[in-house]
């Protein structure tokens, strides 16, 4: 048993799996052997491999990302800054004054510090947060539109994914889909047409994965919100990645900022924490502050609630936006400004290190809902091989697992989201398997 544990290739299971769970599934195998009265030590190891390995995939686990897909859902979306989570593992650690007004010495709100973060970075009114951004818009809809109409472009109609189907999602609302327009063009004509005494909210959705080209005409939010104001209806618009700064800068379309929507007059702006904001799983609502009051008070609330875990990484992650360090503290930012140079930089060690690979430039993508198919220009090592699905899967079964990127027959490392400090496991990974 001791020489079973003690082996090298039983042992690297110990840091993703503990060391009791090694153990119990040791003591298992040996029942086993000893019962059936057959158990070479090649055997043991072996049979324990397998049950260890059926119990890793049941763990979660990090995973080293180089699909080039920044924000990657299937990958858990943004990395979290250090500062983000230090304040996870500070706040978790003991008690906190979470929903506690220190001042007073009573029931506090559990929301006024992550809003006043909130308000300082985007400038809205006044904020709320909860879950994600699935749950936002469901909030919406249940405050403003139950039993009522909201009105949404044809183009708009959007499946996100993972089962966010605009269309669905306001149906469960209870609210009633008015289509404005037609798949390719809407006029703020047809948003008037569609205007009843009924109508409770006009929509705007970001298409997020997917684009219409070609004879093309949308209205624009200031149109929207120019109609709603004379109307007395409020406009709310779906962002989905929710940018706070430009990403022009770094060479990527530019995408519609949380600012921007705010400047053109919409009333609630909903967007995810953990896309562009860079953060953890959340679902932010700004804008303005008497619709912010109607959704504190909806008792829907309570079931979307977002837990101090997720308030103290949140809150982190803002205060860097406010105190300007963000390009430089959040782990997606540092991915995004990566220059083509040092990327190149970084490929020369792989090449250098591995006769099969090439630097070849690819194109990685931002991923994460809305900007799903940005490209952002990149670098990646293509590993020659016979059969790279072959070898993508030898990578994901290697510890910690790689996800690589299959393009054309061929395997590829995008450097762009991999982190610098991962570049030796990659290189010795990959070494020990071609
Ligand atoms: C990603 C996205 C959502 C869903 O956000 P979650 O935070 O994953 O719930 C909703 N709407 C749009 C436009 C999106 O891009």
């Amino acid at each position: 048993m001791h020489a079973v544990l003690a082996d090298e290739r039983i042992a690297v299971y110990e840091a993703t799996l503990g060391r009791n769970a090694v153990k119990g599934a040791a003591d298992e195998i040996f029942g086993r052997a000893r019962a059936s009265g057959d158990g070479s030590y090649d055997a043991i190891v072996r049979e324990l491999i397998a049950r260890l390995e059926s119990l890793r995939h049941e763990t979660l686990m990090p995973v080293i990302n180089a699909t080039g897909i920044i924000a990657h859902t299937n990958l858990g979306r943004a990395p979290l800054s250090e500062e983000a989570l230090a304040a996870v593992a500070e706040l978790s650690r003991g008690y906190s004054n979470l929903e506690y007004d220190l001042e007073v010495g009573e029931r506090g709100s559990r929301y006024v510090r992550v809003s006043s973060v909130l308000n300082d970075v985007t400038g809205a009114e006044d904020s709320l947060v909860v879950n994600n951004c699935a749950a936002a818009v469901l909030l919406v809809l249940d405050t403003f539109a139950k039993g009522r109409e909201v009105i949404v472009a044809r183009s708009q109609l959007v499946e996100i994914g993972g089962g966010f189907r605009i269309p669905d999602v306001l149906e469960r609302s209870g609210a009633t889909l008015v289509e404005a327009g037609t798949t390719n063009r809407v006029y703020i004509e047809d948003f008037e047409r569609a205007l009843s005494p009924r109508t409770a909210l006009l929509l705007r959705t970001h298409a997020s994965n997917f684009r219409i080209e070609g004879f093309i005409h949308d209205a624009t939010a200031r149109e929207l919100v120019a109609l709603g104001r004379r109307a007395g209806v409020p406009v709310v618009e779906d962002l989905g990645s929710g940018a706070l700064a430009d990403l022009a800068t770094y060479g990527v379309p530019h995408e519609r900022t949380v600012q921007e929507a705010l400047a053109d007059g919409v009333g609630l702006v909903a967007f995810s924490g953990d896309k562009l904001l860079g953060g953890p799983q959340a679902g932010i609502l700004v804008g303005h502050a008497h619709l912010i009051a109607r959704m504190r008070s909806n008792p829907l609330l309570r079931a979307v609630r977002v837990d101090k875990m997720t308030l103290a990484a949140l809150g982190a992650t803002l205060r860097l936006y406010r105190e300007g360090t963000w390009r430089e503290r959040i782990p997606i930012y540092r991915m995004i400004s990566a220059t083509l140079d040092d990327l190149r930089v970084r490929a020369r060690a792989y090449t250098a290190r591995l006769p099969a690979a090439t630097a070849i430039d690819s194109d990685g993508f931002i991923g994460g809902g809305a900007l799903a198919q940005e490209r952002i220009a990149s670098v990646a090592v293509s590993i020659g091989a016979d059969k790279p699905e072959r070898l993508a899967k030898r990578l994901r079964a290697s510890r910690p697992p790689i996800v690589a990127r299959i393009d054309r027959n061929r395997l590829l490392l995008d450097l762009r989201t991999i982190a610098p400090q991962s570049d030796e496991t990659v290189i010795a990974a990959v070494a020990s398997l071609i």
